[in-house]
């Protein structure tokens, strides 16, 4: 069974949302269904169990979905990547792009050691931006990211040649054209 083109079908695609134009891709039917929750999960957990991790960084919000799971299966700690007010205690925050305007990121300070290996993680990768804010904020603490990943790439918002073309290894289950 070729689980990447199996998890695909369990995507919805919602024309128009948020606005004109845009073709959402909703992750929801993949959670809600336990099979395909599971099926997700063990790709990421097969494709780290091996390796020295110490850290999983999650991207806000449905970066943490997976992102604990995939700590708790992992025996690492979870750190969240919060959009800006979100944190209470002393952070560091990254400024980015987005289609209209920017947003900020932040992290707690102490989220991260000097040296950790960490994996970040979000749901879906379209221009790259939101990957390379939490990439700069894990670099800023010192961290060794070791990867990132996510479920799903737009290949035609090229982020993933943006994050490629950083240094950054990208890892994802699946892409629409
Ligand atoms: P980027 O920064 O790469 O342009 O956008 C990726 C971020 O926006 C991710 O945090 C992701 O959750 C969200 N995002 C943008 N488009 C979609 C989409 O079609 N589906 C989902 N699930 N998230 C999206």
């Amino acid at each position: 069974l070729d689980y990447s083109s199996y998890l695909k079908d369990w995507i919805r695609a919602v024309p128009d949302w948020p606005h004109e134009g845009v073709m959402f891709r909703d992750i929801t039917p993949l959670l809600q269904n336990p099979k395909t929750f599971r099926m997700l999960i063990d790709i990421f957990v097969h494709r780290y169990m091996g390796e020295k991790i110490d850290v999983i960084a999650g991207l806000d919000a449905r970066g943490f979905i997976i992102g604990s799971v995939l700590a708790y299966e992992l025996n690492v700690g979870f750190v969240p990547i919060r959009k800006k007010g979100k944190l209470p205690y002393t952070t560091v925050e990254e400024e980015y792009e987005l289609e209209y305007g920017n947003a900020t990121v932040e992290m707690h300070t102490d989220a991260v050691k000097q040296g950790d290996r960490v994996i970040l993680i979000d749901d879906l990768v379209a221009t790259g931006g939101t990957m390379m804010a939490g990439y700069k904020l894990l670099k800023r603490l010192g961290a060794d990211v070791v990867e990132a990943s996510a479920i799903i790439e737009l290949p035609e918002l090229k982020g993933g040649e943006l994050i490629r073309g950083s240094g950054l290894s990208l890892f994802t289950v699946c892409s629409f054209e």
